[in-house]
């Protein structure tokens, strides 16, 4: 039987901007900056649309938690080719225990087969909501996944481990996060783009599911990475070689 499966996608600063942080040092400055899809969750809803395709589902329902303009990150997702969208739509940052907390209270009252998320969002980089939701749910989980195939009611995800690949076969309802490598989004062609603007979109708030999203961590400062040094040119091998030996490099 066809299934529902649920993506979770995260505006975040454009992975081709360089970010620049606050002057007071309170974070990443966001004004006026390109903001696209996370990568990673461009990847899980390719993978979804790529088994609905196969018919292994029926229906991709996208999701985010975040501002007004995050509707611009779900129109997407449905210009790829979800069917429809829910936006929590909360102004401040929510933290993934937040997150994970309020995609609980959505694939409770969704009952979806398979939730495909991101490994990690490119802007805090935590690397956690998809194991806090499993955990929340008591599902299933196959993280950092380069293949996904469903088999009746099993999914088995080829994850991307130190020296190698591993495979592990998760019994659905079942929780997937994408690595790099498990597909190459699409395009949303211009008709599809005109499309998805009669999908449907639901606004919430995170008190319609009863989370509470205040933060528990503080950030005490952000920093730029130290500027690198410039290099210098050396005419002859043996200029690198005695240049090394001043700085104390051995063999
Ligand atoms: P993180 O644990 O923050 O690195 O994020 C991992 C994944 O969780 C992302 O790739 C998204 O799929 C999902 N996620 C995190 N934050 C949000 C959010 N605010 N809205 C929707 N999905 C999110």
């Amino acid at each position: 039987m066809p299934m529902k499966i649920l993506v979770p996608v995260k505006r975040v600063l454009d992975y081709n901007v360089r970010p620049r942080v606050k002057p007071d040092g309170s974070g990443v400055d966001l004004a006026n900056v390109k903001m696209s899809m996370n990568p990673f969750d461009e990847i899980a809803v390719e993978e979804a649309i790529r088994l609905k395709e196969k018919g292994v589902a029926d229906e991709i329902v996208a999701v985010s938690i975040g501002p007004a303009k995050a509707q611009e990150t779900l129109r997407t997702a449905l210009a790829m080719g979800a069917d429809r969208a829910i936006l929590v739509e909360i102004d401040q940052d929510v933290e993934p225990l937040g997150v994970a907390k309020i995609l609980k209270a959505i694939a409770d009252e969704e009952q979806p087969a398979l939730i495909v998320m991101g490994k990690q969002a490119i802007d805090d980089d935590a690397n956690q909501t998809g194991q806090m939701l499993a955990a929340l749910l008591d599902r299933p989980q196959g993280t950092f996944a380069s293949a996904v195939t469903v088999e009746d009611d099993q999914v088995s995800v080829t994850r991307e481990v130190d020296g190698g690949l591993e495979t592990v076969r998760l019994s659905l309802p079942a929780i997937v996060t994408t690595d790099l490598r498990l597909n190459e989004p699409r395009y949303a062609s211009l008709p599809n783009i005109m499309k998805a603007k009669k999908k449907p979109l639901e606004t919430k708030s995170p008190a319609d599911y009863a989370v509470d999203v205040v933060p528990r961590l503080k950030t005490l400062s952000v920093t730029e990475p130290p500027v690198r040094q410039a290099g210098v040119k050396v005419g002859s091998v043996d200029e690198l070689v005695a240049k090394l030996k001043d700085l104390g490099v051995t063999a």
